[in-house]
């Protein structure tokens, strides 16, 4: 496997693979590599002649310092997993080759970032865009890989795509999760292993609002999810959100919807997990 670290290195390799093969695969990651993650490489090999990942914690769409400043960063971990699903290259820039001065241009979403992670999260969406609108034409894959896990940020992207006439097919991969029901994420490597047995939790109340879902109305299965999470006084509920998995909307009447999506948000030891169930009606 490749590592590539600048610009004009990866270029050359893109343009050099591009006389040999027709279809490139690109996975972008935030590193701190999981199963989640490698999935989504797996998709790639199985559906193109290359597969390049990247490795690159975005400043820009971080709105917490904190948790730029303490994500976590396992690089060589990183490098052996990749390399053990069989990924053809690595970009690893550092934030001084992405961003050699300050980003000045700014993504505006509509109604698709005023929910949700959108609105707890101001300007997440806009530097997500930012560093995905630079890969993919510093790559110029011809399909990218994104994970359910992260649910608006896929509408995000299709989105990008449409609205630039980028020449990338999305594909959206399903969420990974762990044997007790964790979505696996880079964050769950903050969780205390005490914490860390609390972290169903989020999951079990996605489950369990399906579930209300059948019996009770939209404002009632709310009611149980905020119930449910006050009986683990360490879980700080941010958001629970019932919307139209099309729009991201939130849903008034579940009859009113084919496709709805249960969002959460949640603070467990000082961490933000975040997670979703798609439900069809
Ligand atoms: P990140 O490194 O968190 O920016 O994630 C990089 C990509 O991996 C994104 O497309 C995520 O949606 C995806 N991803 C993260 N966690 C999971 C998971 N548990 N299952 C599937 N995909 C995931």
């Amino acid at each position: 496997m490749l590592i590539i670290r600048d610009l004009q290195g990866i270029k050359q390799y893109i343009k050099d693979q591009k006389k040999k093969i027709h279809s490139i695969g690109f996975v972008p990651t935030m590193g701190a590599l999981h199963e989640g993650h490698l999935s989504l490489c797996r998709q790639s090999l199985l559906e193109n002649q290359c597969t390049i990942g990247s490795i690159f914690v975005n400043p820009i769409q971080f709105n917490n310092p904190k948790d730029l400043e303490q994500y976590p960063r396992t690089e060589d971990s990183d490098l052996n997993l990749l390399k053990s699903t069989g990924c053809n290259a690595v970009f690893i820039p550092s934030v001084k080759e992405i961003y050699p001065e300050p980003a000045v241009i700014k993504f505006n979403f509509g109604h698709l970032e005023t929910v949700m992670e959108g609105k707890h999260r101001p300007g997440h969406f806009s530097g997500v865009a930012v560093v995905v609108s630079k890969f993919f034409n510093i790559i110029e894959p011809d399909k990218a890989y994104f994970g359910s896990k992260d649910f608006q940020q896929v509408a995000i992207i299709k989105q990008l795509v449409k609205d630039l006439n980028f020449p990338v097919n999305i594909v959206e991969c399903p969420t990974i999760r762990e044997e007790d029901g964790l979505a696996m994420s880079s964050r769950n490597l903050r969780l205390s292993s005490e914490k860390r047995k609390l972290a169903p939790h989020i999951y079990e109340a996605l489950k369990f609002g399906s579930t209300s879902l059948k019996m009770n109305d939209v404002a009632g299965t709310k009611e149980k999810i905020e119930q449910y999470l006050q009986k683990i006084p360490e879980i700080s509920l941010e958001y629970f959100e019932i919307a139209d998995a099309e729009t991201l909307l939130p849903v008034v009447d579940v009859k009113d919807h084919k496709k709805i999506v249960l969002c959460i948000a949640a603070y467990l030891d000082g961490v933000r997990l975040i997670d979703n169930m798609l439900l069809f009606y």
